[in-house]
């Protein structure tokens, strides 16, 4: 059996009896959910999707459209049109809360409800439905096929949405939605109405976490900056009122649905999804916070915890009559140029005086251009001994 399959179901066999907390009742069609679902799915860097458990059952993806909307927003309008209108500060509150900045009338962030109508306002034009469709086009480039609205769910959601809607007359109020707030919160209902598989997810959480490209088809989705600022919003606030103790605890950006869908993204390396009905008392899946836990910490993937490849660009010296060349790869950044620096000082202390040492950048995955610069100045120090392809 492959590695990665049977660790995902060593994990999935782990949870599967904890039954604490309850599924989502606020309509039939959510406390319909079978509590006993339950999925994991990864996606790594070359777009492989791994899966286990329940992994074709579709769901509604709820509150983990935010951050993708939050995506195809800042992609269209810029960040500074967006902050113009949602704040990006942790609430502190659960995720139906009046979170407005006093004075300006501003969401505290894009994954609370306020912010997320505010978000949502944003894309598209004419009725709900067309604004609706642009969203659920760009959630499918985000998954790589196309999706679609269980009208059930959202039927259920325009019907009991009223704090929903009283959120949005506040935004109004304050001149910050975009445009006619019934037809902003009936596009909104729809988005969250938007159904998914766990393996959707993880894509969509993989072309956050590989910079806006989806990794399974090859498209670029957003640019990099774009999926930078959404993956720093979903650290701070994408698990409601436990945002702190969660990046304590698991150090992934992350964010969380009420249909017990959990989203993680560990950059540059996976996107990784769960799926578990069961939510906490702040709206989060019990199980995938205990799946996610363990994983993090298993892998150490916890993003404040020491990495090396990054102090550490590779480096191989190969010596030849007259001549030593360093060819790097990896990526080069402050800490790598700073370690090369010593590097090429040593090299040039022990050269025999007129060897020519060649710094061989071309094979660099990722260099910033300020470390390059640094590695510059070296050469400086060594006179014309030293030199630098890229
Ligand atoms: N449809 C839900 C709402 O807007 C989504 C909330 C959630 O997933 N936490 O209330």
């Amino acid at each position: 059996m492959d590695p990665i399959v049977r660790m995902l179901e060593t994990v999935l066999d782990d949870v599967r009896g904890r039954d604490a907390g309850g599924v989502a009742d606020y309509i039939p069609s959510l406390a319909a959910a079978d509590p006993e679902r339950l999925a994991f799915a990864v996606v790594g860097p070359r777009g492989r999707v791994t899966s286990v458990g329940d992994d074709d059952v579709e769901f509604t993806i709820q509150s983990v459209s935010k951050p993708f909307v939050l995506a195809l927003a800042l992609e269209e309008l810029g960040r500074d049109a967006v902050l113009a209108r949602v704040g990006v500060e942790p609430s502190g509150e659960p995720f139906n809360a009046i979170s407005l900045e006093a004075g300006t009338g501003r969401p505290a962030n894009p994954m609370v409800n306020a912010g997320a109508i505010v978000t949502s306002s944003l894309l598209g034009e004419g009725d709900e439905f067309s604004r609706a469709e642009t969203i659920v086009a760009g959630l499918s480039r985000f998954a790589g096929r196309t999706l679609t609205v269980d009208e059930e769910v959202y039927r259920g959601e325009s019907e009991t949405g009223h704090r929903n809607r009283a959120l949005a007359y506040l935004t109004r109020s304050h001149d910050i939605i975009r445009g006619d707030v019934p037809t902003v919160v009936e596009t909104y209902f729809r988005q969250c109405s938007v159904l998914v598989t766990v393996r959707d997810l993880a894509v969509m959480g993989a072309t956050l976490a590989f910079g806006g490209v989806n990794p399974v088809t090859g498209e670029r989705v957003v640019r990099e900056d774009v999926a930078r600022d959404v993956v720093s919003v979903m650290a701070s606030c994408g698990m409601y009122d436990y945002s702190g103790e969660w990046l304590l605890r698991v150090g992934l950006p992350a964010k969380s649905g009420v249909s017990g869908a959990l989203l993680a993204i560990a950059p540059s390396q996976f996107g990784v999804a769960t799926f578990s009905p069961r939510l906490d008392r702040h709206g989060n899946s019990v199980r995938g916070i205990q799946i996610l836990e363990r994983m993090s910490g298993e892998f150490g993937m916890h993003v404040f915890e020491p990495h090396e490849a990054i102090a550490a660009p590779g480096i191989r010296i190969d010596r030849s009559e007259g001549r030593v060349v360093v060819h790097l790869g990896g990526e080069l950044a402050f800490s790598g140029a700073e370690r090369m620096i010593g590097v090429l000082s040593d090299l040039a202390d022990g050269a025999v005086t007129d060897d020519t040492i060649l710094v061989d950048g071309s094979e660099l995955a990722r260099a910033h251009p300020a470390a390059l610069e640094l590695l510059r100045r070296q050469l400086e120090v060594h006179g014309g001994r030293l030199h630098f392809l890229d």
